[in-house]
């Protein structure tokens, strides 16, 4: 089966260069008509200018592609607003939006200013909501929506210096968890793509023969995947190299314990039992877990 996106209308942010670029290039070569969205500024949000994202624009029409340039950065909403209708007056719909910008500040959380902290949690966070709330009712209306949360290992699992970075890639999951319930009326399926890729946001934190097998090419099949008309909803796909895995946050069986005044005590000494990943499973929604828990509180009552 292959995958394509004749008709299909992409936005892409911060595909002037790296993931993005990558990402941009793959969907109009597979058929859809791209805003390659660029803020243009420094890997640390400083700068900017719309030659970046006019660059990959180039590329993609000197390929046969269709795609228009936009210089908005992904924090400020009303152009985030204008590029969405930017997308709406050129070609009519917008089916895929592909929230990628993002900029580091890292430090560890001891030295970190709490500005460093602020301006990482807008780009990422504020910028994927921004971007999303733009497309959302349209995507409502058309009953047809393809949304792509870029995560990060940082957020699913923690890296040394980068406690902002790493909360706002987390939180685009919760954003995930909760849109990718509230889409699925409309046939909107919202998920998380982790990459891992050689781009200038990670050239001096890993080896060189490292970032040399790191393309961001090897990342591109799985935002493809999450982007197709056949993907899946509420899946965080891990992608580097052409290798993919898949993530996810699991509830184990527990124990039931009770609200004994020894409860504390009692948790304490059935700790392997509460943690153990036996027959852990992935909660339908966060609702969920209120359920299995008044299930076993219910249980041990019964058999009393
Ligand atoms: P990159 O720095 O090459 O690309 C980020 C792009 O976002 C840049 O072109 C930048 O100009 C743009 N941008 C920054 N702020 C913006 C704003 N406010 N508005 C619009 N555009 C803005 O880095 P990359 O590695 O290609 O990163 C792409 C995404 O993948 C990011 O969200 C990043 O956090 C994520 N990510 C990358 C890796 C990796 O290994 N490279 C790992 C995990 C997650």
């Amino acid at each position: 089966m292959s995958i394509e996106f004749k008709g299909r209308v992409a936005i892409v942010t911060g595909a002037g260069g790296g993931l993005g670029r990558q990402h941009a290039l793959a969907l109009a070569a597979r058929g859809a008509k791209v805003v390659v969205n660029d803020l243009g500024g420094a890997r640390d949000g400083s700068g900017g200018s719309v030659s970046a994202a006019q660059a990959v624009v180039d590329e993609i029409r000197a390929a046969g592609g269709e795609a228009i340039a936009n210089g908005a950065s992904v924090t400020d909403f009303e152009a985030v607003q204008a590029m969405v209708q930017q997308a709406v007056d050129a070609w009519g719909r917008v089916d895929i939006l592909v929230n990628n910008a993002g900029i580091l500040r890292d430090k560890s959380f001891a030295k970190m200013e709490l500005a460093d902290f602020k301006l990482v949690m807008d780009v990422h966070l504020m910028g994927a909501v921004n971007c999303t709330k733009a497309v959302w009712a349209l995507m409502n209306e058309q009953k047809y929506g393809r949304i792509v949360m870029t995560t990060s290992s940082s957020g699913l699992y923690g890296n040394f210096g980068q406690s902002n970075y790493g909360a706002a890639k987390m939180a685009l999951v919760g954003l995930m968890q909760t849109l990718s319930i509230e889409g699925a009326k409309n046939n909107i399926r919202v998920n998380c793509l982790a990459p891992t890729a050689a781009t200038r946001m990670t050239e001096d934190l890993m080896p060189a023969e490292v970032l040399e097998a790191l393309k961001p090419e090897g990342v591109v099949p799985a935002m493809l995947v999450l982007a197709a008309q056949d993907a899946p909803t509420r899946a965080i796909l891990c992608a580097g190299a052409g290798s993919f895995e898949a993530a996810h946050i699991t509830l184990t069986q527990g124990a039931y314990i009770g609200i004994a005044p020894d409860a504390p005590e009692e948790l304490v000494a059935r700790m392997a039992e509460v943690t153990d990943r036996e027959g852990e499973q992935v909660p339908m929604s966060g609702s969920a877990q209120g359920t299995v828990e008044i299930g076993k509180a219910m249980a041990a009552a019964k058999a009393l």
